[in-house]
This record gives structure tokens, sequence and C-alpha cells, in this order.
């Protein structure tokens, strides 16, 4: 085990935007941090960033993971909840079979990985966890209600959580990100188009939600959102 007097984060999705640049800041900000991707071989290395496996889908994955991040630093100070998937599609369009994919990503993802660190976190008799939300997690959105639906849910899951840690001295909070440009567009399950048949037909052009998305903010924007709400001595419930 390496003894660091640096707090310890563990962030998920690390290998690409909002993930990555938060992992940056995070070291920039003085934590030792562990990154995870699906598959790490492919991730060119960060400065100060330990990079582990993790798939937040498979119960074995995370099990592993923070087991590895326990070995190795001794303890978990701040959970970044980040990897997600999107979904986008006309509701009749989009399979059950889809949708149960993103939250298995999206909301039980962040269970998995919750169940996982929390023990330790009250062990600790402290830690913060972090949840990457959305604005689509209080808001509604044409063509997105599955992607909605699964940040909704973390909505509700996160403050339950706080309410039920707190006392602990661990905080559960969540952070609601707009658009912002990454890949993530590029990396969601959707079906060929944004939109439904019905409007395909219209001729109606998905122009206007790949033009909102090219205009959004910068991931090292929302990364440093997101070390606030790891660090600030009173803390948010929520950053939107
Ligand atoms: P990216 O697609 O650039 O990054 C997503 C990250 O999640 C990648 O590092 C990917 O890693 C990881 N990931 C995906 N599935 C899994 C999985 N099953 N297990 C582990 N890691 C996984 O997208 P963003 O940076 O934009 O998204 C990050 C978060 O921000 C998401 O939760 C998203 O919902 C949220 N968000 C994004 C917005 C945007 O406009 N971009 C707006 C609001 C919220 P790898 O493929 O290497 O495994």
């Amino acid at each position: 085990m390496m003894t660091t007097n640096r707090p310890v984060a563990l962030v998920t999705g690390a290998s690409s935007g909002i993930g990555k640049e938060t992992a940056r800041a995070l070291v920039a900000a003085g934590f030792e941090v562990a990154g995870t991707g699906r598959d790490t071989a492919r991730l060119t290395p960060l400065d100060g960033v330990t990079f582990l496996d993790l798939d937040v889908a498979s119960d074995a994955s995370v099990t592993a993971a923070v087991q590895q991040v326990i070995e190795r630093f001794g303890r978990i100070d701040v959970l970044v909840n980040n990897a997600g998937i999107g979904s986008t599609g006309a509701a009749e369009e989009t399979s059950v079979a889809r949708a149960q994919g993103v939250f298995d990503t999206n909301v039980f993802g962040v269970m998995r990985m919750v169940q996982a660190v929390l023990p330790h976190m009250r062990a600790q008799g402290r830690g913060r966890i972090v949840n990457v939300s959305s604005v689509l997690g209080f808001l509604p959105a044409p063509y997105m209600a599955v992607y909605g639906a699964s940040k909704h849910a973390i909505e509700g899951y996160s403050q339950s959580l706080d309410h039920e840690v707190r006392e602990y001295g661990i905080r559960s909070l969540l952070v609601e990100p707009g658009y912002t440009r990454t890949g993530f567009e590029a990396n969601s399950a959707r079906p060929d188009t944004h939109l439904p048949v019905y409007d395909r037909q219209r001729g109606v052009s998905d122009r206007l939600v790949t033009q909102a998305i090219r205009d959004g903010d910068d991931p090292a924007v929302v990364a440093e959102v997101i070390v606030s709400a790891a660090t600030d001595a009173k803390p948010r419930l929520r950053y939107t």
C-alpha cells in the first residue's frame, strides 16, 4: 500500500470528456486520483492519475476496482460517479432492452459503486459522493425520455442517500451539467437519427440537437464544478 497524506478520489468514466477533465482537475486540486474506463489499455496516460479497468455495469468489475483502490491507497475520500451513456430517439422507437442498457450504466452503475465504496467511507467516518446527473435530471427533453428518466432516477437516489449518510460525515451530491462538448453524443445509444419516423417523413431535421451540443460547455468548466462539489466546506445538495 502507498501511504499518502493527500485525499484520494475515484472517478468513473475518466477515459474521456467530463471524467477525464475531472481527473485532471482533481490532481491539480491535490488529490491522488484513480481514474477508470472499460479498457484502460487504449488510454493515453494522464499525469498523476492511476488508471484502472472498470465496467460499472458489472458487479464483479466494480468489486475488483474498488478493492484495487483500497489496496493501493488505503481509503477513498471522494467518489465521482461520472460514467454514463446517452440515449436519444422517439419514445415509441426506444426498445425496453435499450432502456435497460442505459439504466444498467447510469442508474444501477451508480448504485453498484455506492454499495462498494460506502462501507469504506463509513469506516473512515467521512467521504463525499458526487453523482454526475444532467439538467435532464430535472427538466424534460423530447426524444430523450429514457436518458432523462435515468437521470431523474439518480436525482432521487442521490438526495435520499444524502439524508441516509449525512450523520456519518458522508455527503451525496449532484452535479447537473447542461450540454457539454464531449464524445457523449457519438458514444450514445440511438437509432440512426434523433427523430422518429413520424418527423423524418415530415422532413424535420435533427440539426438543432446537434447544434446545441456543438455550442455546449467545455468539459473543463464542468470539471471545476465537480471539484467544487468534492471540496466545498459547506457543499450544496445540487450544483446546476
Ligand atoms: P463521454 O462519452 O465523453 O464519456 C463517458 C465516460 O463514461 C467514458 O469515460 C466511458 O468510458 C464511461 N463509461 C460509459 N459506460 C461505462 C460503463 N459501463 N462502465 C464504466 N465506464 C463507462 O461523455 P461525457 O463526458 O459527456 O459524459 C460524462 C457524464 O456526464 C455522463 O454521466 C453524462 O450523462 C453526463 N452529462 C453529459 C452531458 C453532455 O452534454 N456531454 C450533459 C449532462 C450530463 P469507456 O468508454 O472508456 O469505458
